[in-house]
């Protein structure tokens, strides 16, 4: 039996044709709907089945991803965020359908703060990449997957890895997060302090 059948999911279909009108118009060639990219923003090294997006779009700034997730959210049309799909179980398959939002494009370290051990970057960045870019500091980003993940992915999985008895998991890591939320806003989760008494915890 196949998990759709356990788990059916209707697709909007109207909303889905909409949505890959505005983002063809908005991405031009950053909008892809072909067959094979869709499928490879899916695949799933368990036994569900691939179940592919309608259409991967790459944003290059968080007003694009606001810009898609706002046409999403207008049209009711799911949004799956993709950073390297090394996630293991179904986390970027798409049972509704919808539109995958690949971070490749957001792979820029945007600060590097070496006396206070902490960084800002954007969610595409590869683990691998900040330690590149951190070599020279005689620094390391200490979370190891395996999987060269990207740093969002990484945040939204809560990853782990070898090194979490020493260095702890994601959520030892990430001091805040700029997140768009389901209807296009932004909110900004914390500063770069460790500890603040303002607003929630
Ligand atoms: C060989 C191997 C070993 C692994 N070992 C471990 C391990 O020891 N510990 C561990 O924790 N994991 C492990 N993993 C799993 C995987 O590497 C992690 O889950 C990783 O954090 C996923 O990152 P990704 O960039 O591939 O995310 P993806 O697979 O692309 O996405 C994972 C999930 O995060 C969401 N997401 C991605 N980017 C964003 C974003 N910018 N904003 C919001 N949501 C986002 C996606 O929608 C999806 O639900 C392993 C994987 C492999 C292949």
């Amino acid at each position: 039996m196949a998990l759709s059948d356990l788990n059916p999911v209707e697709r909007n279909e109207e909303g889905i044709a909409a949505v890959l009108g505005i983002l063809k118009q908005r991405l031009g060639e950053r909008f892809q709907t072909g067959q094979a990219i869709r499928s490879q923003h899916a695949h799933t090294t368990t036994y569900i089945p691939t179940q592919a997006p309608d259409g991967v779009a790459f944003p290059e700034t968080t007003s694009e991803v606001q810009d898609i997730v706002r046409a999403c959210a207008a049209h009711r049309v799911p949004v799956i965020a993709f950073g390297v799909g090394s996630s293991l179980e179904g986390h970027t398959n798409a049972p509704g359908g919808g539109i995958s939002v690949d971070t490749s494009r957001m792979n820029r370290v945007l600060a590097v703060n070496p006396q206070d051990l902490d960084c800002t970057v954007e969610p595409g960045v590869t683990r691998e990449d900040l330690n590149r870019h951190l070599r020279d500091t005689g620094l390391f980003f200490p979370i190891d997957p395996g999987a060269n993940a990207s740093l969002g992915g990484m945040a939204a999985t809560r990853a782990s890895g070898t090194n979490a008895v020493r260095y702890g998991t994601m959520r030892e890591n990430v001091l805040s997060l700029t997140a768009v939320m389901a209807d296009g806003e932004t909110v900004t989760t914390g500063k770069r302090a460790k500890k603040s008494s303002a607003g929630y915890d």
